[in-house]
């Protein structure tokens, strides 16, 4: 698996499985394993996604030294208007049964608690038991706000992206300061119909390959890291069969005119979950 460099130095493998909705133990346990038989070493969870200590299990029962792993995990957003970050941080580490997170994100950035729950992060951040620390849905005035602080800058912004919601603009502003962008549901969560999209199917034949496999290397060639969710070894295997072949111009373009300004998922401006 390729990996890109974050702006702190450390590598980040250029896919990861997602794993939000995997919620009996074991059937996650065997999704993340078959995952990490094909290649995999990159894992988003999250405390929310209540599966920390599967993704830490399939880890363990990989045989695989702990350092070939980036694992993800983030806050929730109770944590940032009532708990106290230290211990939601400390009980991610607990549950995953790891002594280090390569990755910590700020799930959502809550009204109101940005820039305290950021300063938060920068105190995980020097305990040493996580590598980088990181945000997910936050806006360019999130990022501005932080920014402002003269602190660390996140090293990942994970946000919703497809081609149907390609966020162009927060896109170029996390380019412009060093911070990489990840994709969530860069499949289209399973919702709406993107697989199905004439035009990506039109290109995927040219290319042999499938619409999920052309939505992944879009993003591959767009610098971006997608996070596709399958427990199934077969989409699994194809959600990263995707480094054999290019994009051309035509392609980018033709992608590029699919925007619909409409999201999938929730409203960074409207968390109030
Ligand atoms: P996704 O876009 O990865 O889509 C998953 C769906 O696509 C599933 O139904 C799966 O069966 C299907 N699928 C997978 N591979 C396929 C293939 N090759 N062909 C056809 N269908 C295929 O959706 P997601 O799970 O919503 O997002 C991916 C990951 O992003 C999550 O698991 C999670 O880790 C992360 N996420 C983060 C946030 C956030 O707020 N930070 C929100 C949602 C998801």
């Amino acid at each position: 698996m390729l990996t890109i460099r974050l702006n702190n130095g450390k590598e980040m493998p250029q896919i990861g499985l997602g794993v939000f909705r995997m919620h009996e133990e074991q059937a996650a346990i065997e999704a993340i394993k078959s995952a990490v038989g094909i290649g995999y070493r990159h894992i988003d969870t999250a405390a929310y996604y209540e599966n920390e200590a599967a993704v830490g299990k399939a880890i363990a029962q990989s045989g695989l030294a702990r350092e070939t792993f980036f694992v993800t995990t983030k806050m929730w957003n109770d944590v940032q208007r009532n708990g106290v970050p230290m211990q939601a941080f400390e009980k991610s580490l607990q549950q995953l049964g790891f002594e280090y997170i390569d990755l910590y994100l700020v799930h959502w950035p809550v009204e109101g608690k940005v820039i305290n729950t950021w300063h938060s992060m920068e105190k995980i951040l020097q305990t040493g038991k996580v590598k980088s620390i990181g945000v997910s849905n936050h806006r360019i005035c999130d990022l501005e706000a932080i920014k402002a602080l003269g602190g660390t800058i996140p090293v990942v912004n994970q946000i919703e992206l497809t081609p149907y919601f390609q966020q162009e603009e927060l896109l170029a502003y996390c380019k412009a300061n060093g911070i990489a962008v990840q994709a969530w549901g860069p499949l289209g969560s399973g919702k709406n119909n993107l697989l199905q999209e004439p035009a990506l199917l039109r290109i995927a034949q040219k290319h042999g390959k499938s619409t999920a496999q052309v939505v992944l290397r879009w993003n591959l060639q767009r610098g971006v890291t997608p996070l596709p969710k399958s427990a199934n070894p077969a989409r699994q295997k194809e959600n990263v069969n995707v480094f054999d072949f290019r994009l051309d111009e035509q392609d980018m373009k033709d992608i590029a005119k699919l925007e619909t300004g409409k999201r999938q998922g929730f409203d960074p401006n409207c968390v109030d979950f």
